[in-house]
């Protein structure tokens, strides 16, 4: 198994620019062909989607059960103890971009495959082993293998954490635009944040000099006193800011960046800005003022009155991860994470019903995936992690979207152990090989009852 995945670690297999047969760049398509020529080598059937996806397949059978992973991974930044694109090995641990998030997963699976292969077991169903090469940059792998090729019965994506996820928080992106009257002879420019999905950290405006608001901001600021006094009453601080007195007034909010599923253990860079804005200046500036008041104190949630909650998938969630200002307008790109219990139509309205000339100028929703504790493949899966691990059977939920939910029906199954610290992501990211081991005594359990249980 070690040898495999030093064979798919050492290709760095980051997205680049498109190639012929190679929509993701070479490297992806070099670690796909990597794992193909394995498969072929095992005499499984294979096939290759033009590098878009390949699967490896063992068995006969109407059905088939899926075992979805990628083969993409993040760039390797940051500061490695050892080389990124080598797989090393201390000890028990393993380190190497791609151990924890998939490239582990890819080795086992096909290791698996191969047992079940030599060991001739009859299954049911087929089993294919799906590799993606997009998962890193918006799943198209999948979505085009929904396109074009056969529906798996039921499929097992090892991209997450034990035990099981069984809830999914629906995932609600959209754009309004709301208008600001004068804002656009007062300002060059407005801007903050680079992701929906990311908390900003940074927001800033520029401001013309002959613009009242430049005024009103200098004096803000023309003392600590008086600028924490008036920063006082809209919960800021003068610290938040940098401000940079030139051709124009450049003022930048500063914040935390955080992830929006848990918005809260971030610090919005442009919630500040407006609240500055806001207090400072005598203009209403159309509706800014307006927007910026459900920012201002307390909690956007309840502020909108879109606030919902359930024991099945948590919370409901808002980050304001983006703003942009076009044609007098400001463009706000808003995350919303969905509990089974919520509606995105009443998040999608609530805005524009608060907000004097808002509007939805487009969004994306992609639905909860929801698997009642009790339904028997989350059991028939339990069961089959408890036996092999001792552990109690039980579900989580996550307000982050697994490769589960591009492939439906799907349930993300693994493979990193409860409450453990992968460094998925970053530098030094790490598994061990009992993991590993464990992992694939998991699944060889789990897939012989899948396949009785579908
Ligand atoms: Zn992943």
């Amino acid at each position: 198994m070690l040898e495999l995945l030093k064979k798919l670690i050492s290709v760095p297999s980051v997205m680049d620019e498109p190639e012929k047969e190679a929509p993701f760049g070479k490297e992806v398509r070099r670690a796909l062909d990597v794992f193909l020529a394995e498969a072929k080598k095992i005499g499984l059937k294979t096939h290759d989607e033009h590098g878009y996806y390949g699967w490896a397949e063992y068995g006969e059978g109407e059905g088939m059960i899926g075992l979805a992973c990628h083969i993409d991974v993040v760039p390797a930044t940051g500061d490695w103890k050892y080389p990124p694109y080598e797989l090393t090995q201390v000890g028990d641990k393993i380190y190497g971009r791609g151990v924890a998030d998939d490239k582990g997963a890819i080795a086992v699976c096909l290791k698996l495959l191969e047992k079940f292969k030599n060991d001739g077991v009859k299954f049911k169903h087929r089993i294919r082993l799906i590799v993606g090469c997009n998962e890193e940059n918006g799943s198209l792998c999948l979505k085009k293998y929904n396109e074009v090729d056969e529906k798996p019965t039921f499929t097992l994506v090892p991209d997450a954490d034990f035990p099981i996820v069984n809830s999914e928080k629906g995932i609600l992106h959209f754009t309004v635009s709301v208008p600001c009257g004068d804002l656009e002879s007062a300002v060059v420019g407005f801007s903050g944040g680079k992701r929906p999905n990311i908390v900003p950290d940074e927001a800033t405006v520029e401001i013309k000099k002959n613009a009242p608001l430049y005024g009103e901001i200098k004096s803000a600021f023309d003392s600590e006193e008086k600028a924490r006094s008036l920063l006082l009453e809209a919960n800021i601080k003068p610290h938040d800011f940098t401000i940079e007195d030139g051709e124009t007034l450049k003022v930048t909010a500063h914040g935390i960046a955080g992830h929006a599923m848990a918005p809260q253990n971030g610090d919005n860079a442009i919630y500040k800005l407006l609240r500055l804005i806001s207090s400072v200046s005598s203009d209403e500036f159309g509706s800014l003022k307006n927007f910026s008041s459900l920012v201002a104190f307390g909690d956007l949630r309840s502020n909108l009155a879109v606030y919902k909650s359930d024991p099945q998938s948590g919370e409901l969630t808002i980050n304001l991860g983006m703003v942009r200002f076009k044609d007098g307008k400001l463009l706000f790109t808003l995350d919303s994470r969905l509990p089974i219990s919520a509606n995105h139509e009443d998040v999608l309205a609530a805005l524009p019903a608060f907000v004097k000339g808002c509007k939805v100028e487009e969004y994306t929703f992609s639905p909860n995936l929801y698997i009642d504790e009790n339904d028997k493949i989350v059991k028939t899966l339990l069961s089959a992690y408890c036996a092999v691990t001792g552990d109690k059977p039980h579900c989580v939920q996550t307000g982050g979207g697994t490769y589960a939910r591009s492939i439906m029906p799907a349930i993300a199954f693994g493979y990193t152990p409860e409450g453990r610290e992968t460094n998925l992501h970053n530098a030094n990211e790490n598994f061990t090989v009992t993991e590993l081991e464990q992992f694939y005594k998991i699944y060889e359990l789990a897939i012989i009852n899948l396949d009785k249980t579908l």
